[in-house]
């Protein structure tokens, strides 16, 4: 059986940091976790997992990304973002009896979305600011 490590976080946000050195866009999280294993590889197996890596490059704030997402027939109420695990807002519009109503969600810092219909990201593609 192979041996893996898992690295800590500092030694990730290096590793994307390089990556992004010398590209401009990663086309999916798939693509941005096998150039973090490359990048980080010393003489050891690593592994680090996808959404792990998509969290250290929101929060990095190098990178921007693109949320591609389809949506889904479950209706149910949100409080953190799926992508980056912040608190999302609600996105609220007035009725006309004078209260207001949850037209859907939105996650202030890394830019997800979602109707009351909850949209389910398919593919990130991200790219250096
Ligand atoms: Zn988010």
């Amino acid at each position: 059986m192979p041996e893996y490590r898992i690295p800590k976080d500092d030694v990730i946000r290096a590793a994307i940091s390089r990556v992004f050195q010398t590209r401009h866009e990663v086309p999916s999280q798939r693509a941005l976790k096998r150039l973090v294993e490359r990048e980080v590889r010393g003489s050891e197996n690593f592994r680090v997992g996808g959404a792990r890596v998509r969290r250290l490059v929101i929060d990095s704030g190098l990178v921007g990304v693109e949320i591609h997402a389809r949506e889904s027939e479950e209706k149910k109420g949100l409080t953190r973002c799926p992508v980056c695990g912040e608190r999302v807002k609600k996105l609220k519009n007035m009725t006309v009896f004078g209260g207001t109503v949850t037209l859907g969600f939105k996650c202030p810092r890394c830019g997800y979305w979602s109707g009351l219909r909850r949209r389910i990201p398919t593919r990130y593609v991200f790219r250096r600011r």
